[in-house]
Order: C-alpha cells, then sequence, then structure tokens
C-alpha cells in the first residue's frame, strides 16, 4: 500500500496538470494490459509447445519400442543400432538406448555408448522396477524410459534423451516477436492515452483560461463550448454568471458614478477620469481644459418656481449641454460598465459631469474650448420651457488649461473654480 501511495504522489510530483496526469495513468494501464496480455500469450505458447514437444517424445518411443520388439526376440540388436542411429539423427534427441531387464545395454545409437555396459541412470531403474513408463522434464531437455513388456515378461527399456533446443529458439523468436509488438502497441497506447487525455482536459483548460480572465478583470471573455455533457452545462453558467457579474458592475458603476437628477456621470467620475488623465497626459504632454460652469441666480429660480422647476431645469440644462457639445462633434464619454477612466482624452472626445448643485464641469481638448464655451454660453442663454413656463437662465463658465494653470486635479478644479468666480464678478454670463 504504502508502495502505491509512494507511486501515485511520484506521479502528482512529477506532472503538471490534470491531462499529463490522466496520460501517465491511461499510459501505464495500457502497459500493464499488454503486459498482461504479453505474458499470458508466452505461457500459453510455451504450454503448447512443451505438449507438442512430449508428444514427439512418447511418439519416438513407442515407435523405438516397437522396432526394438523384433530385434529383442531374434538378439539382432546389430540391425537396431542403424534405426537407433536414423533416430539419434534427428535434431532434437540425444540418446536412444535399448537396456535389457538386467540394466545392460543392448543397443545404442550412439559409438560412445559400450556394448553391454550397465545403465544406472534412476529413470531408467524406476522404469524397469515399476513396468511403467518414466518422464523427467528440466527446462531444457526431456527423459523418458518406456518398459518393454510382452504378456507378463518384463524384456527390457527403451530411454530416450530429447533436448529442448529449437524449442528455445521457437520460443525465443516467439517471446522477441511478442516484445516488439508489445512496444509497438504501448508507443500506440501512449499516443492514444495522450489524445484522449488532452481531449478529455480540453474543456476544463478553456474553462480555467476562461476563469483566470474573469479573474483578472476581463469580464468580455466567453466559453463556446460544445460538449453535450455535464462541463458544456458548467460553461453556460459560468457564461450566465459573467453575464449577471456585468450587470452587476453596469449597476454598481451607475450607483456609484452617475448622478441621479440628470442621469450624466459624477462628481466621482469626474474625479477619477481627472486624475486618470492628469497622470496620462503628464507623460506625453497633450494640453485640455477643465472648464467649471455655474447658473447664474439659480437660487432666484427656486425661490420664484419652487424647487421642482429648479430640478427640472438641471436636468433640462443638462441634456442641453450635451446636445451643445455633440453638435459641436464632441463625443461626450459616459459611464460604462466595462472601462471606468479613459485613459487619454481624443481629439474629439469631452467629458460632462454635475459636480453638485448647479455646477457642472466639462473636460475637452484645449484647442475646441473657446468655441465650446462661446456656444454654451449662447445656447444656455435661450429660454428653456418647463411644464409650460418659460425660464431664462444664463451661465458663468471658468476655464484651466492643463499643463498651463495645473498639473493635478485639485489644482485644474480650483483655478477653474477661481475663473468661475472671476467670470461672475465681471458682470456674470460669460467664461
Ligand atoms: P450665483 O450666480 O452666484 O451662482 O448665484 P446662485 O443663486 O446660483 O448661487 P449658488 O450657485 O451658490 O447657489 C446654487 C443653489 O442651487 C443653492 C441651492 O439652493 C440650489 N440647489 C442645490 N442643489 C439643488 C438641487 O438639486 N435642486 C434644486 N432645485 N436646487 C438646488
Ligand atoms: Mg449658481
Amino acid at each position: 500500500m504504502g508502495l502505491v501511495r509512494n507511486f501515485a504522489g511520484w506521479i502528482k510530483a512529477s506532472t503538471f496538470g490534470l491531462g499529463r496526469r490522466l496520460t501517465v495513468v491511461f499510459g501505464l494501464m495500457i502497459t500493464m494490459l499488454v503486459a498482461i496480455m504479453i505474458l499470458v500469450n508466452v505461457h500459453v505458447q510455451h504450454q503448447l509447445l512443451s505438449e507438442q514437444q512430449d508428444l514427439r517424445a512418447g511418439h519416438l518411443s513407442t515407435l523405438a519400442s516397437e522396432l526394438s520388439i523384433p530385434m529383442l526376440l531374434s538378439s539382432r540388436t546389430a540391425d537396431l543400432e542403424v534405426i537407433y542411429e536414423e533416430l539419434l539423427a534427428q535434431p532434437d534427441v540425444d540418446t536412444v538406448r535399448l537396456i535389457d531387464s538386467q540394466g545392460w545395454l543392448l543397443a545404442s545409437g550412439s559409438p560412445d555408448d559400450p556394448f553391454l555396459a550397465t545403465i544406472t541412470d534412476p529413470i531408467v531403474q524406476r522404469a524397469l522396477e515399476t513396468r511403467q513408463t518414466q518422464t523427467t522434464r528440466h527446462l531444457h531437455d526431456l527423459h523418458m524410459a518406456t518398459p518393454i513388456v510382452i504378456g507378463d515378461e518384463l524384456y527390457g527399456v527403451v530411454q530416450i534423451d530429447m533436448n529442448y533446443d529449437e524449442l528455445a529458439t521457437k520460443f525465443r523468436h516467439l517471446a522477441e516477436r511478442n516484445l516488439i509488438i508489445g512496444a509497438v502497441l504501448v508507443g500506440l497506447g501512449a499516443l492514444f492515452s495522450g489524445l484522449l487525455a488532452s481531449r478529455l482536459t480540453q474543456p476544463l483548460d478553456q474553462l480555467t483560461v476562461a476563469t483566470r480572465k474573469v479573474a483578472s478583470g476581463d469580464l468580455t471573455h466567453k466559453i463556446d463550448l460544445r460538449s453535450n455533457d455535464e462541463i458544456q452545462s458548467l460553461a453556460e453558467s459560468f457564461n450566465t454568471m459573467v453575464e449577471n457579474l456585468q450587470d452587476s458592475l453596469r449597476q454598481v458603476h451607475k450607483v456609484a458614478y452617475e448622478d441621479k437628477l440628470t442621469g450624466i456621470p459624477n462628481r466621482t467620475w469626474l474625479n477619477h477620469q481627472l486624475e486618470r488623465l492628469t497622470l496620462t497626459h503628464a507623460l506625453d504632454g497633450d494640453s485640455f481644459a477643465v472648464m467649471f460652469l455655474d447658473l447664474d441666480k439659480f437660487k432666484n429660480i427656486n425661490d420664484s418656481h419652487g424647487h421642482h422647476i429648479g430640478d427640472l431645469l438641471l436636468k433640462a440644462f443638462a441634456k442641453r449641454l450635451e446636445d451643445t457639445m455633440q453638435s459641436l462633434d464632441l463625443t461626450v464619454l459616459t459611464v460604462s460598465g466595462e472601462e471606468l477612466a479613459a485613459a487619454k482624452l481624443g481629439n474629439d472626445e469631452a467629458m460632462l459631469a454635475r459636480l453638485g448643485g448647479d455646477e457642472f464641469t466639462i473636460v475637452a481638448p484645449t484647442h475646441r474650448t473657446d468655441e465650446l464655451a462661446r456656444s454654451i454660453i449662447a445656447r444656455m442663454g435661450e429660454a428653456f420651457s418647463l411644464e409650460g413656463r418659460s425660464i431664462q437662465t444664463s451661465t458663468s463658465v471658468g476655464i484651466a488649461l492643463y499643463p498651463d494653470h495645473g498639473v493635478t486635479r485639485e489644482q485644474l478644479l480650483k483655478c477653474a473654480d477661481v475663473a468661475m468666480y472671476q467670470a461672475k464678478g465681471a458682470g456674470r454670463n460669460r467664461h
């Protein structure tokens, strides 16, 4: 168990990612399967070859015995030598002997065996004693002693020794062939397990990448998966979750950065934007203007028409400001869900925000400022029609330029505010 645990630990430590781990597990399973198949195949083949060899030994032994009987009875053992020599000529036959019931050698295919020598081979002794065929099998050879019994009389024993050289060669070839087939199967298995693992883990990889992107704040990423399984439903839930997250973020942005009365961006949003702009413009030195707008004598409108009409005027004022900017081909940036702050202000881009009360702020490219201020003062001087009443107002504008009048948000807002009060002091309805 400990060994298995250690091995599992090693796989975990030496691989990274589910894909590779699955590849190793599948690969090991396939290798084990192939190894078991090869072992079973080799075992069966070995069994078959051994049985074949045993049959052949039995057959040769019976043949030798049958041929020996007439010669034995007629004592013509010289003729037997010729037959035995032929048997010995077989590559798997090492010894063929005819031994009489006393254990004396009567005939042998080999000239090295002396006639009438006493054979003390235990297998021969056992065959003589038991009158039963005796067989001993070793790894590389087989010994067989077959008694010759006619009626009740024991005449002798035929001894045959056989080698398994041919069998061993056949077996080696078989093992080599199986080994090559095994190697090819393991190779194919490794390839297959790699492909299978990557196919299984590909959707998970996609999910991982998407999760990382969302975690890093990119809510635009979607997963497109058609696997028709739990992973696809997980991906769909993930996409829904990201959409909900986007909606929530938009809501949060709206609540945090939109002015409730007019619907245009609020002071917090403007502060963010100016903070970012002053940082990025500090790097490349482009110029922009901060315009501070304040309605003239707005209190009087509240006092004479009521707070409600004052609110409507602030809304209509904001709308007219936006229209004026757009009529000068300026794109007015809004509170968007994805990107809170613009890194740079384009040549035809501008920002509009309500700071609070009757104060508004515009950020625009410097070269458009004069034209914009004149248009605003002219347009805001035109009467507003609110609930059947014609309301007349005017605006005073203070302008601060980046970087001439300030390089930080605070400096720019302060300067624009001071300039606006100068415009008020100089008689209002001017910039
Ligand atoms: P000035 O020309 O000097 O700017 O005179 P003013 O009367 O406009 O004075 P000031 O700008 O200081 O006053 C702005 C007034 O706007 C004060 C406040 O009563 C009013 N006000 C602030 N917020 C709101 C609002 O949300 N709705 C309405 N109707 N009035 C508001
Ligand atoms: Mg005012």
